[in-house]
């Protein structure tokens, strides 16, 4: 952190503020110019310094800082990529990876009919909720248990991996016990005793942004999980709430190379749950991978107009083999394969 002082700061302001970093524990570097002081702040205390302590004081005209609060998530201590692992798939790497599948897990046979038809396209991870976050509590909250039990045949099947969404501390167990990623929801993102569960875990965990999170609030989440010893963390923009409604969230397409700058870990874009509109899921696709997007996630369902959730959103598999053979072209275009 760098406390730069105002032209017409006293001595005495200085001084002040001198004292209060040395109280807390922190060695201050002082350096006099000609027409401002700045003072700068090093070493480590117990005590974290909390910038608007110092802004506030007589004389400090502008806190600047450093290095960011999230340590294991951000480039400074990590400079190369996070490749994440599962078998013969590599997530971060240069390789784009597809995650397809329908929002709800509704039955095993629905379900063995989407994931047939995405493995044959190119996906490689099979999507589904078994445990749904509903907005409403009368619209339907997915299979539970059994939905899990679908999703583990069924991939296994057609030699997929699987993903789905863990939304309570006390669903950990059961839900890692069939999953080989984790997803956090984005009504979740800021659940902090079920981040400091899944740092406990040793699966791969798929963490989605908030809906009104900022980009900072989405790496602190992320470094919760790694701070409590899993490392294998990415993040999946899915879009935020906005003034606009014409969507039903507003894909934040620059989210992903803030991301790939900031921090070292995979980025999954969302469009179906970015976007809300199945016309609009492609283009957004499209959009991710050229941004940069390590992965993307969609929704498929054979029958949207009969999907017991998100069916407005869910592409037919004709368009998830038209989506990878566009992608299959801008991919090379920037270094990447898919
Ligand atoms: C989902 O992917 O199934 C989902 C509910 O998405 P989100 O948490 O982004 O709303
Ligand atoms: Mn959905």
């Amino acid at each position: 952190m760098v406390i730069v002082m105002s032209e017409h700061a006293s001595e005495d302001q200085v001084e002040k503020v001198i004292a209060a970093l040395t109280q807390k524990g922190y060695d201050a570097h002082r350096s006099t110019g000609s027409t401002r002081t700045v003072i700068g702040v090093v070493g480590t205390s117990r005590t974290p310094l909390d910038p608007r302590e110092f802004e506030i004081m007589p004389g400090v005209q502008e806190v600047v800082k450093i290095t960011e609060p999230y340590k294991l998530a951000g480039r400074t201590f990590q400079q190369e990529d996070t490749v994440i692992r599962l078998g013969d798939v590599a997530i971060g790497g240069r390789n784009i990876v597809m995650m397809a599948g329908p929002c709800a897990v509704e039955s095993e046979k629905q379900l063995d009919i989407i994931a047939s038809s995405v493995r044959r396209y190119g996906a490689r991870i099979l999507r589904g909720g078994a445990f749904k976050p509903r907005t409403s509590p009368y619209a339907f909250q997915g299979l539970g248990e059994e939905g899990l039990g679908h999703l583990r045949k069924v991939a296994d099947r057609h030699g997929l991996l699987v993903i789905t969404e863990v939304m309570d501390t006390n669903q950990v167990d059961l839900v890692a016990a069939h999953s080989d990623i984790l997803q956090v929801g984005a009504r979740n993102m800021q659940n902090f005793n079920l981040l400091k569960e899944l740092g406990r875990q040793r699966k791969p965990v798929m963490l989605k942004r908030g809906l009104s999170a900022t980009i900072q609030e989405w790496l602190l989440s992320a470094e919760y999980i790694m701070a409590g010893g899993n490392r294998d963390v990415m993040l999946c923009e899915r879009g935020i709430r906005t003034f606009e409604n014409f969507t039903r969230n507003t894909m934040d397409i620059s989210a992903i190379p803030i991301i790939k700058k900031l921090s070292h870990l995979p980025i999954i874009a969302d469009p179906s749950h970015g976007t809300g509109l199945r016309d609009k899921v492609i283009p957004m696709a499209r959009a991710a991978v050229a941004a940069g997007a390590d992965g993307i996630m969609v929704e498929v369902h054979h029958e949207p107009e009969a999907a017991l959730s998100d069916g407005p959103q869910s592409i037919y598999p004709e368009q998830f083999a038209e989506l990878m053979a566009q992608l299959r072209i801008i991919a090379p275009a920037i270094g990447r394969t898919i």
